[in-house]
């Protein structure tokens, strides 16, 4: 049911039009079991990352249901499981729900890139590429060749100290720890980190430059 609604709204509609189905998300996540909540509050979100720009009436119009969602899906992220790293990349997806609802669409794009710890980046000033792993034994980063000249080297990626971590970067870490996701909460300090581009050694942080994002 959940991937034809999806195929429905999200690809057929365009934003405004898919977004008529908030109020019924909604009640669906508010009534319905874990996984019906899981769906409808994800749906939701991205429904409304996609029709952004243009969201402005539709969050006017629809503000009690999107705040009903946003309280829904900080309580499940506030949810202390009794296992450490519970299923991590389903707390991502509810992060990027949760910052769609808020209105920080850029963001609920970008962090896409923790989900599975793989994403390419792009280097913001000369466009040279690379693969980043964030494994949970080691971080992998690779340059595309193609994009570097012979004699640079392939560069490392510098985690960010959680302490010097500040505005959402502190946020979305303080998140993690809270509920008991270690993993991801080092994923998020390289994600928040630096990296230096072998080409022309210009320095950037991961998070501002994923590549492949989301429409
Ligand atoms: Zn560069």
């Amino acid at each position: 049911m959940w991937s034809n609604l999806r195929e429905e709204l999200y690809y057929r509609h365009i934003g405004e039009h898919a977004c008529a189905a908030l109020p019924a998300l909604a009640a669906l996540a508010r009534e319905g079991r874990p996984l019906t909540r899981l769906r409808a509050i994800e749906l939701a979100g991205d429904l409304l990352a996609r029709a952004d720009p243009h969201t402005g009436c539709i969050r006017r119009r629809y503000a009690r249901d999107i705040a009903a969602l946003l309280d829904l899906v900080r309580s499940d992220l506030a949810k202390k499981y009794a296992d450490v790293d519970h299923e991590p990349d389903i707390f991502v997806y509810r992060m990027r729900s949760m910052l769609a609802f808020e209105g920080q669409t850029e963001w609920s794009r970008r962090l896409v890139g923790l989900i599975g710890g793989e994403f390419e980046i792009k280097c913001p000033e000369c466009s040279a590429v690379a693969f980043v792993a964030l494994g949970t034994h080691g971080v992998f980063t690779c340059w595309d060749d193609d994009s570097l000249t012979d004699d640079a080297d392939d560069t490392d990626l510098i985690p960010a100290a959680p302490t010097q971590l500040a505005g959402l970067a502190h946020r979305l870490h303080t998140l993690a720890v809270t509920a008991r996701q270690p993993i991801l909460a080092r994923r998020l300090t390289y994600f928040f980190g630096r990296t230096t581009c072998p080409r022309n050694a210009h320095e950037f942080t991961p998070a501002d430059t994923i590549a492949g994002l989301p429409g």
